[in-house]
């Protein structure tokens, strides 16, 4: 089966890990620190590394400081995991629609589900296009809210020139296998403040504190817990593994971007099927390349092109119809926009070695099923 995502693994990053593991450090070593700053370099903010995106979600909403009592507003276009730990940290997540096109959380109805209680609003960069973030920017201003990206989908992506990772005051990313590069598990958080920075810190270091303690003169072996933590920790021989992916990210944009064109121009003008849109001031690495099916064929095309050993998934269910949220009252409908996204959309293979012959093959599979 020709899968939808997939890593690419090379001698260079594999000696990176045999280096790793050879040195005095599994978990926290220096090899921690020099992945963060360069993903300070690429996402334009100071970054902590954690051990997943949904980690680093978890983390950023606990920076912010996100609680019983506090709504937060975000996409139900997304993986479970954007809402679900905002729930986790008993806030009320409050889903706003998307956008027709891009399928991003839209400026106005986030606006209009901004309450009193309104604490954090998250946008999700989906498929790597960046979310709208001037006009989400301006709502989180003026309601007085943390304004989270969750660029899981975007690490490498640019929004009006400037990366994503500085576009919001806090961000998240994951180096999950399919996604733009990887660390087996692992994921980071940006922060634009320095204050929320040392609170993500924090937060994935199990809480624990040693400076600013209440009771400085207890001996040099002291340290204090001020607020619950996690160990969200991403390892030292990880870290090596992220640090070299990264020297490629360049190149891995690149064949992202041939592919995503490839598709645009072959699959232009095939019968009942939608291709993805790119606003014209972004510059996305694509994660995923969305197809819409159209007339109501979406499961039988689905299904087809995995009985053809073609790999495809669907990105995503909304959040809001997993049972843990139904049975919190949610109901179906609440996101039309979103849900009509749902219920057309497959997610066509991309990855770094996806070749070209491997894609015609998907491109000609997909036109003989439409066109038939
Ligand atoms: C992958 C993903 C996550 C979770 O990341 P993990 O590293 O798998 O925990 C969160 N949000 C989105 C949008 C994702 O695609």
């Amino acid at each position: 089966m020709l899968p939808y995502g997939r890593q690419n693994v090379t001698e260079d990053d594999l000696a990176a890990v045999t280096a790793a593991l050879r040195s005095d450090w599994l978990t926290t070593g220096p090899r921690v620190e020099l992945f963060e700053n360069d993903l300070t370099r690429i996402a334009g903010a100071p970054c902590v590394s954690v051990s997943n995106g949904t980690a680093a979600l978890h983390t950023a909403y606990a920076a912010a400081g996100i609680g019983r009592g506090d709504e937060v507003i975000t996409t139900p276009m997304t993986f479970y995991a954007t809402a679900g730990t905002a729930s986790q940290l008993g806030a009320t997540v409050v889903f706003a629609d998307v956008e027709e096109d891009t399928a991003n959380l839209d400026p106005y109805a986030v606006e209009a589900a901004v309450t009193s209680r309104t604490k954090a609003i998250a946008a999700v960069d989906y498929a790597g296009h960046p979310a709208e973030y001037d006009e989400l920017r301006k709502i989180a201003g003026s309601a007085d809210a943390v304004l989270l990206a969750d660029a899981a989908h975007a690490i490498g992506s640019s929004y009006r020139g400037k990366p994503v990772g500085s576009l919001a005051d806090l961000t998240t990313f994951s180096f999950f296998p399919t996604k733009n590069l990887t660390t087996g598990e692992g994921g980071a958080v940006a922060a634009l403040s320095s204050e929320l920075l040392q609170r993500a810190r924090t937060f994935r270091s199990v809480g624990v504190v040693r400076q600013d303690l209440r009771r400085p003169d207890e001996g040099p072996w002291f340290h204090e817990v001020h607020e619950f933590g996690l160990n969200y920790r991403l390892p030292d021989v990880l870290c090596a593994l992220g640090s070299s992916q990264l020297r490629r990210l360049g190149g891995f944009k690149a064949r992202r971007q041939h592919l995503s064109r490839r598709y645009d121009e072959l699959l232009a003008g095939v019968p009942g099927l939608r291709l993805p849109t790119t606003r014209d001031y972004v510059d996305p690495m694509r994660h995923l390349y969305p197809v819409r099916v159209l007339d109501g064929r979406r499961r039988e095309v689905f299904e087809r092109l995995r009985t053809a050993g073609i790999g495809v998934q669907v990105n995503y269910i909304p959040a809001y119809w997993h049972p843990v949220y139904e049975d919190l009252g949610y109901q179906r409908g609440m996101c039309p926009n979103a849900e009509a996204f749902y219920a057309e959309e497959i997610s066509l293979p991309l990855f770094y070695d996806l070749t070209d012959s491997d894609q015609d093959h998907v491109i000609e599979a997909l036109r003989t099923i439409l066109e038939n």
